[in-house]
């Protein structure tokens, strides 16, 4: 490993390097160079092309950039500048929950025929999911006011629901959630295909979130969802997405993120 391999680091360089800190780092770097230039020529200098290097190779030289520099970009209303006008990208998709225990749940897919249980772990019944998946392609083609509404006539609550930073917001007595669209479609169609097999409601709801992990066609786009890794630039800013790397099932076309491997 030659010496800039070992200054290098790939988690903030490269594919992964994140244009705010980058655009920040240079900036500060720029500013206490000409600063100390004032003074010392030499030393300005020295810590112009030292702090470039470092920006360079290592993708900031400010420690906690990672934290501030989105946030800051943000505040000064530069966000679409560096490609982050979509909101929804920095933002967790949350998940409708219900107060059900979750060995409760399970039997009562089992006993339904939702699922059923082999040597290896659950699956997901063929009917179920023939159903389940042409629910998902019908939902795919409506656009976020239809779905919006198709949201607010699923949920067994009353509440507001509307499109919200390309996703879908729910507004209920119980809890008020954002939700990407793959994962709406994915739960409404959910909610639709477990009443169709006779599935209690509150069950239905809890169900949504684990169900996702039987998802094998993006609710969104329809590509193919796949067991990755994701990395939110900088590491991000909210729950989930503090840790740089994580496991999800996600679609391979549009990535859109179906389910949360490990938490
Ligand atoms: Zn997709």
């Amino acid at each position: 490993m030659s010496l800039v391999d070992s200054l290098k680091r790939p988690e903030y360089t490269g594919q992964n390097r994140c244009l705010p800190c980058t655009v920040v780092n240079s900036v500060i770097v720029l500013v206490v160079a000409l600063a100390l230039g004032i003074f010392s020529p030499f030393v300005g200098l020295v810590v112009l092309v030292g702090g470039a290097l470092a920006v360079y190779l290592r993708g900031y030289v400010v420690p906690g950039t990672p934290e501030f520099a989105p946030q800051l970009v943000a505040a000064v209303g530069l966000s679409h500048v560096f490609g982050h006008d979509d909101e929804g990208e920095l933002r967790e998709s949350e998940s409708l929950t219900a107060d059900v225990n979750p060995e409760v749940m399970l039997s009562t897919l089992l006993d339904a025929g939702v699922l059923y249980e082999e040597e290896d772990g659950l699956y997901l019944a063929d009917h179920v999911r023939e159903d389940w998946e042409e629910t998902m392609a019908t939902l795919r083609k409506a656009d976020d006011e239809e779905l919006a509404d198709t949201v607010s006539t699923a949920v067994p609550f009353d509440a507001e629901v509307s499109p919200q930073f390309d996703g879908i917001g729910i507004d209920g007595p119980d809890m008020s959630v954002w939700m990407s669209r793959a994962q709406a479609i994915a739960d409404v169609a959910t909610i639709f295909a477990l009443s169709e097999q006779g599935v209690p409601a509150s069950i239905r709801l809890a169900a949504t979130e684990p169900m996702r992990m039987f998802v094998e066609v993006c609710p969104d786009c329809g590509g193919p969802v796949e067991e990755t890794t994701v990395r939110n630039c900088c590491g991000g800013t909210a729950g989930l997405y503090d840790s740089p790397e994580h496991a999800v099932l996600a679609c391979s076309e549009c990535d859109a993120v179906v389910y949360e491997l490990d938490e």
